[in-house]
């Protein structure tokens, strides 16, 4: 039996199977595709909560490396400065999905995980034990627990039986990767349809979204309707041919009822789907992904009891929710409508306003996300900031205290801190930091004397001057104490 089978090589998929790995844990993936290559590009780059997960783990220059870095996001009709946002990495990186999971692979292999290609998933039958993992093969795998990060037609989450709920699509995208004949610039154009323009690669390779001008039927468009749609909006269809991608795309947006159903969980497009404007998807898996890993990991290794992984719907839902509602509010502005161009106008005077941009900007960059970990320091549920701190080792990046997904209490001051009964899965570093403690839309907030940072790098308890609630804090977010 294995610990955990992750249905999915997608960017969740890797990325909760390097988190898994990093807790300790043995997990099997599952991928129907033969190899890593995607059909498309998809995704065209991840925000900055994103990239500071990657930081997280000490894989983010290896994707700056290779991505251009945008310093500003829209929303409506309002360029929004991300300079000035309180992190290491106050930009989005454009980088396409087929180089994102290249990168999570390398990463992935690195720590010794197994992929298990040509792999595809019919069915899953839970019982109180385990969950029976059926193959188109006619094989079946048994694990303790399964993760369904196979995308918005997800099969394990239909086969959990969890609703999938939302508003339907109101118009539908075509999206290819095509060569066109002769030369071609950037053209784009917004009308009542919705947007639509053709992008060159670089590499040869034009990148064509045509919105329908009737809501398209949920199957792979061909060329000839690509071409169709060309010559509707542009009067031309440009020479397209040789496609090497034809996709649809549609603005439906639907969440999974609940992100677990007993030892079946869900992570990415099979927990959410959503308009692709704005450029979330990729990045909410990658969140899902660290909310999930540590805690499934130390469920598995017996170190917590079952009941953590009820966090995770409890964390990511709302923060999922909350993505959804603005990825809703941004495609609506995706078409040409004086009503809605007049609200677009009236919005853009709003967040033209001293700081005001900052409120959408931290939404976009994830940087605002506060699970519920009740009332206290404004710290607590937030992501911890990633300081440069002075600990007797030399000085050092919180982030890279983060490498190994450990839990950690930086104690800066106050009184002497007992992590004893904790000290095999919990790093106690003493530090100093002298400077300015600033979330993103907060603004500075009071110097705590110490933190527990959890492994997705969520602030977990914070003290300002007493050890109070550290034993309950550590119980409950690393374990019953050693005795
Ligand atoms: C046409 C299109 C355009 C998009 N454009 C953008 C964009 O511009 N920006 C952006 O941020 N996002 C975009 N997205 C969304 C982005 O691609 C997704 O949010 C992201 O890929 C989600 O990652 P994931 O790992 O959750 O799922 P996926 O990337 O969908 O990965 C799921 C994996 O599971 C595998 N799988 C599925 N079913 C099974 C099975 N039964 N058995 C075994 N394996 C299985 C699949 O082969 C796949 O590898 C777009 C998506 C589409 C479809």
């Amino acid at each position: 039996m294995h610990d955990v089978v992750i249905v999915g090589s997608g960017p969740a998929g890797l990325m909760l199977a390097g988190e898994l790995r990093l807790a300790g844990v043995d997990a099997v993936v599952l991928e129907r595709r033969e190899t890593q290559d995607l059909a498309g590009s998809r995704g065209g780059g991840i925000h900055a909560r994103s990239i500071e997960l990657l930081d997280q783990r000490g894989i983010a220059d290896r994707f700056l490396a290779e991505g251009k870095l945008l310093h500003a996001a829209t929303f409506g009709g309002t360029m929004l400065d991300l300079s000035g946002l309180p992190t290491r990495h106050p930009y989005t990186l454009a980088l396409f999905q087929n180089h994102i999971e290249r990168l999570l692979l390398r990463w992935v292999e690195e720590l010794g995980v197994s992929i298990r290609r040509g792999v595809e998933v019919t069915r899953i039958a839970p019982d109180d034990e385990g969950v029976d993992v059926h193959l188109a093969s006619g094989g079946s795998l048994r694990a303790r627990y399964v993760v369904g990060a196979d995308g918005g037609r997800s099969v394990v989450r239909r086969e959990a039986g969890i609703p999938f709920v939302g508003p339907d699509a109101t118009r539908s995208t075509l999206i290819a990767e095509v060569q066109v004949a002769g030369e071609l610039s950037p053209t784009g154009k917004v009308d009542e349809r919705g947007v639509h323009g053709l992008h060159p690669m670089g590499d040869g390779t034009v990148r064509v979204v045509v919105t329908e001008a009737e809501l398209g039927p949920p199957t792979e468009p061909t060329l000839e309707e690509l071409r169709r749609g060309l010559i509707e909006v542009f009067g031309t269809d440009f020479g397209v041919h040789s496609p090497t991608w034809l996709s649809r795309f549609t603005d439906a947006t639907r969440q999974a009822a609940s992100y677990r159903e007993g030892r079946v969980l869900l992570a990415g497009d099979a927990a959410h789907v959503h308009s692709p404007t704005g450029g979330l998807g990729i990045g909410l898996g990658l969140q899902d992904a660290v909310n999930l890993g540590w805690k499934l990991g130390q469920v598995v290794r017996g170190i917590s009891g079952d009941a953590l992984l009820d966090s995770y719907h409890a964390e990511r839902h709302p923060a999922g929710a909350r993505a959804l509602k603005y990825t809703m509010a941004q495609s609506l502005f995706q078409r040409a409508d004086p009503r809605q161009e007049a609200l677009r106008d009236l919005i853009d005077e709003v967040l033209g306003r001293d700081g005001a941009g900052t409120v959408v900007a931290a939404l976009i960059t994830g940087l605002d996300v506060a699970y519920d970990l009740g009332a206290g320091h404004p710290l607590l549920g937030r992501r911890m900031p990633d300081l440069d701190i002075s600990t007797p080792d030399g000085p050092v990046r919180v982030f890279d205290l983060l490498h190994r997904a450990r839990p950690l209490v930086l104690q800066f001051g106050g009184p002497t801190l007992d992590v004893g009964a904790w000290t095999d899965r919990v790093q106690h570093v003493v530090a100093t930091y002298d400077g300015a403690w600033e979330l993103p839309v907060v603004g500075d907030v009071g110097a705590p004397t110490a933190v527990l940072v959890r492994p997705d790098g969520h602030v977990a308890w914070v003290s300002e001057g007493s050890a109070a609630g550290l034993p309950e804090a550590l119980a409950t977010w690393c374990g019953a104490a050693r005795s």
